[in-house]
C-alpha cells in the first residue's frame, strides 16, 4: 500500500485548495459569528463540482474515489470545517446511499440534483432521546395503503433544514427493534414534515442544523429506500462513508492547527527571542506534526480500502476516532501558543478550537469508536 496522490488527486487537491484560500477564507470568520449559512459559497463550491465529486458520472457526479474525498474534505476544513461538514454530509449521507440503496427510478430523481448541488441532502438517525443505540429508533412509519405515515422527530440533522430530500430511518416493526427498521426517502413539501433550525451551536456555526418532525407525514411505497427491515444496513452503510469523511475534515482542522501555530510561534518574542525557539513550544509543535500525519496515514488507508471495495469498518473507526481526538488536542496546542490573542477571533484558532469538538461526538463518539475496535479485537460485542 503506498500513500503517494496520483495525478487527478493532486490536481483536486491544489483546485480545492486555491478555491478555499480565495472564497472560503474570506467569509469563514463572519460566516461563524453570524451563525449563517453561505449561500453564495455553497453555490461556488457546486459549480466547482465539490456537491459530486465522488458521485456516478452516470448521474453527472465526478466520479472520483475516496481519496480524492478526503483530499478535498482535508483541503476545505483547513480554511473552514462548517463548509466541509455541509459537503461531506450531503455526499457521504445522502447521495452515496441513494446510489448504494435506490432503485433507479429513485436515483434517476435525485442524484443529478444532489450531485449539480441544486439540492441538498441529508440523513437522520438520531432522535430526542435516541443516539448512539440507533437501534431503539422511537419515529414510527405505518403502512396505509400505498403509503407510509411517519411521526416522531429527529435532532441535530446536518442540512436539514434546508435539505431537499432527506434519508429518514424509522421504525417499521417494533417488536423486532433494529432489525424492524426501514429507510424512506422524505422530501421537503411532503404534506407532514416540518424542520426546525438549532442555533447556537458551540462550533461549525456556519453549517444548517435542524430538527426534523413528522406529522402523519405521508410518503409514497416507492420512496422506501432499500428493502424493509435493512434500515439499519442502509444507516451503517452510510456510517461508513460519512465517518471517513469525519476523519478527513478533522484532520484539515489538524493542519490548521499547525500552520497557524507556526506561523504564530516563529513571529512571536518573548524574552527577546520567538516563541518557537523555546524547546517547550516546540515540544506542542512537534506532538501536532506527528499526531496529524499518523491520522492523515489513517485516513489514506481506510479510503483506500474502500477504493478497493472493502467497507473498511474498524479501519474507519480507528480513524474517525483517532483524527478527532488528535485534531481536539491540537486545537488546545494552538490556542496555548497563540496565549491570549488565541482567545479572540482576531486569530482563526478560536474557531479551529470550537468546530472541532463535535467531531468526538457525531458520526458516532470517541466511547462508540472504541467499542467498534475492542469488538474487532475481542470478538465481544458490546452492542448486543
Ligand atoms: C452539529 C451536529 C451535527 C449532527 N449531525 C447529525 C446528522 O446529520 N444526522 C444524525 O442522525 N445525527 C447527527 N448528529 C447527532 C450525533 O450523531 C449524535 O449526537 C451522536 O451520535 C451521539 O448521540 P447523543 O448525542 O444522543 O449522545 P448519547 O448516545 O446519549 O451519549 C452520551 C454519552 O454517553 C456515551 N455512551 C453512550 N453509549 C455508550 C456505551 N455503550 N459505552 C460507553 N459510553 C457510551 C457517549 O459516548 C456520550 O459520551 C449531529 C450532532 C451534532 C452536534
Amino acid at each position: 500500500m503506498h500513500f503517494d496522490l496520483n495525478e487527478e488527486q493532486v490536481m483536486i487537491q491544489s483546485t480545492v485548495r486555491d478555491f478555499a484560500q480565495k472564497e472560503v477564507a474570506p467569509v469563514a470568520r463572519d460566516a461563524s459569528r453570524e451563525e449563517r449559512f453561505p449561500e453564495d459559497l455553497a453555490r461556488k463550491a457546486a459549480e466547482l463540482g465539490l456537491f459530486g465529486l465522488n458521485l456516478p458520472v452516470e448521474y453527472g457526479g465526478g466520479g472520483a474515489d475516496y481519496v480524492s474525498y478526503c483530499v478535498m474534505l482535508e483541503e476545505l476544513a483547513r480554511v473552514d470545517l462548517s463548509i466541509a461538514v455541509t459537503i461531506s454530509s450531503h455526499i457521504s449521507l445522502s447521495g452515496k446511499t441513494i446510489s448504494k440503496w435506490g432503485t433507479d427510478a429513485q436515483k434517476q430523481k435525485f442524484l443529478p440534483r444532489l450531485a449539480s448541488g441544486q439540492m441538498l441532502g441529508c440523513l437522520a438517525t438520531t432522535e430526542p432521546n435516541v443516539g448512539s443505540d440507533v437501534s431503539s429508533i422511537e419515529t414510527m412509519a405505518t403502512l396505509q395503503g400505498d403509503e407510509w405515515v411517519l411521526n416522531g422527530n429527529k435532532m441535530w440533522i446536518t442540512n436539514g433544514g434546508l435539505a431537499g430530500v432527506a434519508v429518514v430511518i424509522a421504525q417499521t416493526d417494533r417488536s423486532l427493534g433494529g432489525k424492524g427498521l426501514t429507510a424512506f426517502l422524505v422530501e421537503r413539501g411532503m404534506p407532514g414534515f416540518s424542520t426546525k433550525d438549532i442555533h447556537n451551536k458551540l462550533g461549525c456555526r456556519a453549517s444548517n442544523t435542524a430538527e426534523l418532525i413528522f406529522e402523519d407525514c405521508r410518503v409514497p411505497k416507492e420512496n422506501v429506500l432499500g428493502p424493509v427491515g435493512k434500515g439499519m444496513s442502509v444507516a451503517l452503510s452510510a456510517f461508513d462513508s460519512a465517518r471517513l469523511g469525519v476523519a478527513s475534515r478533522t484532520v484539515g482542522v489538524a493542519q490548521a492547527c499547525i500552520d497557524a501555530a507556526v506561523s504564530y510561534a516563529q513571529t512571536r518574542k518573548q524574552f527577546g527571542k520567538p516563541i518557537g525557539s523555546f524547546q517547550l513550544i516546540q515540544e506542542l509543535i512537534a506532538d501536532m506534526t506527528v499526531e496529524t500525519e499518523a491520522a492523515r496515514l489513517l485516513v489514506y488507508r481506510a479510503a483506500t480500502m474502500k477504493d478497493g471495495g472493502d467497507p473498511a469498518t474498524v479501519q474507519t473507526s480507528m480513524a474517525k476516532y483517532y483524527a478527532s481526538e488528535i485534531a481536539w488536542k491540537a486545537a488546545n496546542n494552538a490556542l496555548q501558543i497563540h496565549g491570549s490573542y488565541g482567545y479572540t477571533d482576531d486569530f482563526p484558532v478560536e474557531r479551529y478550537l470550537r468546530d472541532v469538538r463535535v467531531s468526538c461526538i457525531l458520526e458516532g463518539t470517541s466511547q462508540v469508536h472504541k467499542l467498534i475496535i475492542g469488538r474487532h479485537m475481542t470478538g465481544l460485542n458490546a452492542f448486543a
